[in-house]
């Protein structure tokens, strides 16, 4: 296979995706790289900073928010609020 030219989608300027490359990425079944290399630790150390977020609705009352963990599947899931009177609930019950 030769490298082939990709043009980053970001920066917009041509970068080699070199034979290694492509064994690397096809071998795990990824697809090919969207971004030059100078493009994509920058975007790694934003997502870092930035803490990941998972958007969810409230079971209890339907509000959007957002928490840093990932909820999990058919479990309820409570915004900050719900969750503090869920738990201040618990504390006196
Ligand atoms: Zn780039
Ligand atoms: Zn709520």
């Amino acid at each position: 296979m030769p490298d082939i030219e990709t043009v980053c989608v970001q920066c917009k300027s041509t970068f080699p995706f070199s034979e290694k490359d492509q064994e690397f990425f096809y071998q795990r079944n990824m697809m090919a790289p969207q971004r030059c290399e100078q493009c994509r630790p920058r975007r790694a150390a934003k997502k870092v900073e930035d803490g990941t977020r998972f958007e969810i609705v409230c079971d209890h009352c339907g509000k959007h928010d957002r928490v840093p963990f990932q909820p999990k599947v058919g479990r309820p899931v409570l915004c900050r609020e719900c969750h503090e009177a869920n738990r201040s609930r618990a504390r006196f019950a």
